[in-house]
């Protein structure tokens, strides 16, 4: 077995710049690492008309069930001002015990971790019973469509059963051990337009203002109390976040008005349920007032929970036992390539401490870092001896 190391592999994969979708090379670098460990590596590489083409990587090591699968991603999002780094992103150091480098953080070295683990745990273990897989997208930061997505729909096409997943996205908000996650909020975006007539501001009657439904439909909306949260999630809430007129002139009365809202919802929610409620909103205003409605709804995702099982506590005792902190199971937060793999297995989110995600000067504790891979070891022995 090779003599991998996590503080050494992470600036391996930090020094490739894989501005999202951009590969830069990574992906088969790592798959290099993998099968030296024994892993059989696939290269998924996916593209779509509308969108740059990404490259992705399914590993496994084994044939039978079992088998336990890591998902993370490699692309990072653009470093930002360069004035403002300490060193440059893509060349990572070590300060005051931290590794510092874009990906650092969010997720390259959560990866390294894993690899690790998994380098030891083979290392050590003759027979192992069952597999370990990973699924590896280049496409998180970007638009996600040709990442885990497509991944999982090939994994389906090929009945590739996986068994359990560990998305090892930073989970923590300040300490590790703090946060698992076993379920994210759905989200949906709508833009709607209310159509007018155009006119003279002196002549009103000759024209209909839309910004007048417009403002009767922001307001009922946000006064929606969709719920109260539950046992798992937070209240489902919706935040309007552009409202826009494009007129030029002070003496004419628009023809169109339009806002931008987001809604994160719970598990009592659909994106279907959300968009029934909100166009009857929508048809009672503008049929009252005379005007028209249009409305365009992007889902990034549905609500999901995976029910703690034996696997979860037996991951949240691991973590407990390493950190001396027991973690909280938690659905807070954006959403993860997680609401893409939970329909083909149950998933758990636990990494790294996210603080300085996306920021310039990314950072992780060095520390931390051995902690994870130790943490990571432990779920592999227990699940798979
Ligand atoms: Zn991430």
């Amino acid at each position: 077995m090779p003599n991998y190391n996590e503080i050494t592999l992470a600036k391996e994969l930090i020094r490739f710049p894989s501005i999202t979708p951009i590969d830069a090379g990574v992906m088969k670098f790592l798959a290099k690492k993998l099968t030296a460990i024994g892993f059989k590596c696939k290269i998924l590489e996916f593209k779509d008309k509308n969108s740059k083409p990404v490259k992705n990587l399914y590993a496994r090591l084994g044939n039978s069930q079992p088998n336990f699968m890591f998902a993370g991603h490699l692309d990072v999002v653009p470093p930002g001002n360069m004035k403002d780094w300490t060193i440059k992103p893509f060349s990572p150091a070590i300060k005051k015990n931290h590794l510092i480098g874009r990906g650092a953080n969010d997720m390259k070295s959560a990866i390294a971790s894993w690899v690790v683990a998994v380098n030891n745990f083979v290392s050590n273990n003759k027979k192992i019973n069952g597999s370990i897989s990973l699924l590896i997208t280049g496409d998180e930061e970007g638009v996600a469509i040709n990442g885990t997505k497509k991944v999982v729909d090939y994994l389906k096409k090929k009945k590739e059963k996986i068994d359990f997943c560990l998305v090892g996205e930073p989970t923590n908000p300040n300490k590790l051990g703090e946060m698992i996650k076993i379920g994210r909020r759905g989200s949906i975006n709508a833009e709607l337009t209310i159509i007018g007539i155009q006119g003279h501001v002196a002549y009103p009657h000759r024209a209909k203002n839309p910004s007048t439904s417009l403002i009767k439909i922001l307001n009922e909306i946000k006064e929606i109390k969709f719920d109260k949260g539950t046992k798992d999630f937070q209240p489902t809430n919706l935040e309007v976040t552009k409202i826009n007129i494009n007129n030029t002139a002070d003496n004419v009365i628009p023809g169109l008005a339009r806002a931008t809202f987001n809604i994160r919802f719970n598990n009592k929610h659909t994106s279907s349920s959300l968009k029934n409620r909100l166009n009857k909103i929508f048809k009672k205003i503008t049929k009252k007032d005379k005007s028209n409605f249009k409305v365009d709804y992007r889902v990034s995702g549905e609500a999901f929970l995976t029910r703690p099982n034996k696997t979860t506590y037996m991951i949240q005792d691991v973590i407990k036992k390493i950190t001396k902190i027991k973690p909280k199971l938690s659905t807070t937060g954006g959403t993860s390539d997680a609401r893409f793999i939970r329909k083909i297995a149950p998933c758990l989110e636990f990494g790294l401490v996210g603080k300085t995600m996306h920021k310039v000067d990314e950072a992780v504790s060095v520390s931390d870092l051995k902690k994870l891979t130790k943490i990571y070891y432990n779920i592999l022995e227990n699940y798979l001896k």
